[in-house]
């Protein structure tokens, strides 16, 4: 049987927003079972709004995933909820002092380092799922992604297959396949950073925006190289970047997935286009609850995965 998890305990971390520039401090908190994740936008001390982190919160696609709840918004979410989704934990509060959460080093190493470092709690209230019984494509031009059920036999709950293709030298066509645990979600996919060209970034400081941007908090290209010193962390990284963004966007369901998902040059629009028409979709999904399992009438796949740092209360 699988369990809820939350944390074992409070953590913090200061970092810099991308777009606004602005030092933002972050607060990760435990939350009893079915909570969810939700995040709070603090200044000086205030809480602003409180937003569940589901799909129907998101106000904004085009740069970064934006939440949205009232008159306040809280930007940048995806990566810190790619990392949540990637170790399985269901319910945290988490404040976030400032516009935005912070982009640390554009990948979601540092948010994974964070969680384990507070550890991993086990609660008793059993896991519940979005399990794919149909298939739901959306497609924006030569765009498209679609999510499937996921084979009986398969070993993974969720398996992500990501296809990116940019005209330029040091990507090309670049392919992923993601079967999810939380171990190869940390040691494949959690480390890959945000990419963005030397003419984009331009082009946005410009328009005062990613003004926190920098070599240290991505990987920036020009016509021909990578600018960063030390090169890439994986040579396919870029591809591992799109499944981390797309395992943030889905989290948005509310519910982790069992599915198969594969998407070809999609972004954070599509991904929440995609979602959408899942939710929308009640023909194509059922809710399973881990508790069902125990008598054996839903089998959703072989093995056990959630294991990593999983510890009673
Ligand atoms: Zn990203």
């Amino acid at each position: 049987m699988f369990f809820q998890r939350t944390l074992r305990k409070e953590i913090s971390c200061v970092g810099i927003g991308l777009h606004s520039g602005a030092r933002v401090r972050l607060v990760l908190k435990p939350a009893p079972a079915d909570h969810g994740i939700k995040l709070q936008r603090i200044e000086q001390g205030r809480v602003l709004t409180t937003i569940p982190a589901l799909s129907a919160y998101v106000v904004d696609t085009s740069l970064a995933t934006t939440l949205g709840h009232g008159a306040f918004s809280i930007g940048t979410v995806e990566h810190l909820l790619s990392a949540l989704s990637g170790l399985g934990v269901d319910n945290v509060l988490i404040e976030v002092h400032g516009p935005e959460v912070p982009i640390m080093d554009g990948s979601a190493k540092p948010f994974v380092y964070l969680i384990k470092t507070a550890g991993i709690r086990r609660l008793v209230e059993p896991k519940s799922y979005l399990r794919m019984t149909g298939t739901v494509t959306v497609a924006d031009g030569d765009k498209w992604a679609r999510l499937g059920p996921q084979p009986p036999s398969s070993e993974t709950s969720l398996s992500i297959i990501s296809h990116i293709s940019f005209d330029h030298p040091m990507i090309g066509f670049q392919s992923f396949n993601f079967s999810f645990s939380d171990a190869v979600y940390d040691r494949q996919i959690s480390r890959a950073r945000t990419f963005g060209f030397l003419q984009e970034v331009e082009w946005l400081k410009s328009r005062n925006l990613a003004r926190g941007g920098s070599l240290d908090n991505a990987i920036v290209l020009d016509e021909y190289s990578i600018l960063n010193e030390n090169g890439l962390r994986f040579p396919d990284e870029f591809a591992r970047h799109k499944i981390l963004d797309c395992f943030g966007d889905i989290a948005l369901m509310g519910l982790p997935v069992i599915g198969v998902l594969e998407a070809n040059k999609t972004g954070h629009a599509l991904n929440h286009k995609l979602v959408e028409a899942v939710l929308a979709n009640q023909e194509a999904w059922e809710k399973v609850t881990a508790a069902e399992w125990v008598d054996g009438s839903l089998p959703p796949f072989t093995v056990p995965r959630l294991v990593m740092g999983e510890g009673s209360a």
